[in-house]
């Protein structure tokens, strides 16, 4: 069993990353911030979802401004994704932003990264309303593969992990030399082992908490594999506070996928695990879109944390189904109910997704 790092803790909004605190998932909007209706419609979305920090592009002015009303109509923190402008920054915790995200490296130079953290501590929030105490807006350093800078990798022969750590040492350094240390690092590359490699280094020499994910990852289908197997590495050493499942598609999907990997990794308990067999030729059941539809359905159960098995056939399928809270085992045109490791009757196939669904919804009763 490893240890998670000890990271410094920093609170975004309402939630706490680092320092032990289970691993947060976040995902980011992909409608235009503008149009605050999308939105907040989107964020709604991705709360119901599971996620617990969004972020939202905030590439004009009026992006900055739609922050307050967005803020009033969601219930998770929101953090500006900001590239190039430090005004926008700066507009942007004006207009409530939790957090913000920013390479203290392409914002115009040392004045600007200054006129940042000042903002940064001078729109402190309450850490809670009744007590005195404040705390800084945090500031994400992100550094990217596809944007390391020439001098780095002309000195590294490349782009490589070495390279992508010390562009993130230095800007750590950046925002330090204002005494400022509400940070949170993140190091993306789409190269699955370099990014793996690069979080190993910089675990190493910080304390800030770690915002992993894996970038430009592809479709909901090479995403997710790409996602599973980096995060998987990073996290199983211990490393990493909070988590985005970047896929090319609808954002809802990257929640499930995180949800999905911290819970296969140990580092999240509840909901509903669905485990089915791959199907063969014993199969006499419509058993694979059964799979998806109770996988579609478990996730409405947020509450319970149980294993659910859909197996294809009453020679292997009990088995493994006993091992599950409850299971079916196909039959021919029918299934065998199993729960908590005893067979308890014989369902006809039009009827085992609803029988699933009603032994869910009465469970512990
Ligand atoms: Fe085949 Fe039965 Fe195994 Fe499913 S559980 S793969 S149907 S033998």
């Amino acid at each position: 069993m490893y240890t998670r790092n000890q990271t410094r803790v920093i609170s975004i909004g309402d939630v706490k990353i680092g320092g032990g605190n289970p691993v947060a998932i976040q995902s980011m909007t992909n409608t235009k911030t503008e149009n605050v209706e999308e939105t907040v419609k989107q964020i709604l979305a991705l709360e119901k979802a599971g996620c617990q920090i969004i972020r939202c592009t905030v590439p004009t002015m009026k992006a900055a401004q739609a922050f307050t009303e967005i803020k009033k109509q969601i219930h998770i923190p929101l953090v500006a994704d900001i590239h190039f402008d430090y005004k926008l920054a700066i507009a942007a915790m004006e207009h409530g932003a939790d957090k913000i995200r920013i390479n203290p490296g392409n914002i115009g130079g040392e004045e600007n990264i200054r006129k940042v953290v000042e903002t940064a501590k001078k729109y402190h929030v309450p850490i809670r309303v009744d007590v005195a105490k404040e705390r800084n807006i945090p500031i994400r350093v992100g550094v990217n593969s596809g944007s390391l800078e020439k001098p780095l990798v002309k000195k590294y022969n490349g782009v490589t992990a070495q390279g992508l750590v010390e562009s993130a040492l230095d800007k750590v350094a950046m925002l330090e030399k204002y005494d400022f240390h509400d940070m949170v690092v993140s190091i993306k590359s789409s190269d699955v082992l370099m990014c793996a490699q690069a979080y190993r280094l910089v675990a190493d020499k910080i304390d800030y908490p770690l915002h992993v994910g894996i970038t430009e990852a592809g479709t909901v289908f090479s995403g997710n594999i790409k996602s599973a197997v980096g995060l998987g590495i990073i996290l199983n050493q211990g490393i990493g506070d909070t988590i985005r499942v970047s896929l090319t598609g609808d954002p809802v999907n990257e929640i499930a996928s995180a949800k999905l990997i911290l819970k296969t990794l140990g580092l999240r308990s509840g909901g509903i695990e669905v485990v089915s067999c791959p199907t063969c030729g014993r199969t006499n059941i419509d058993l694979i879109p059964l799979a998806n539809q109770v996988e579609t359905m478990a996730a409405d159960f947020e509450n319970l944390n149980l294993k659910v098995a859909v197996m294809g056939c009453v020679v292997n399928g009990p088995g493994e189904a006993k091992e599950a809270d409850v299971g079916i085992a196909g039959g021919n045109g029918e299934g065998l109910l199993i729960k908590k490791g005893e067979v308890i009757r014989k369902v006809p196939e039009d009827q085992l997704l609803d029988t699933l669904r009603y032994e869910l919804e009465h469970w512990g009763e």
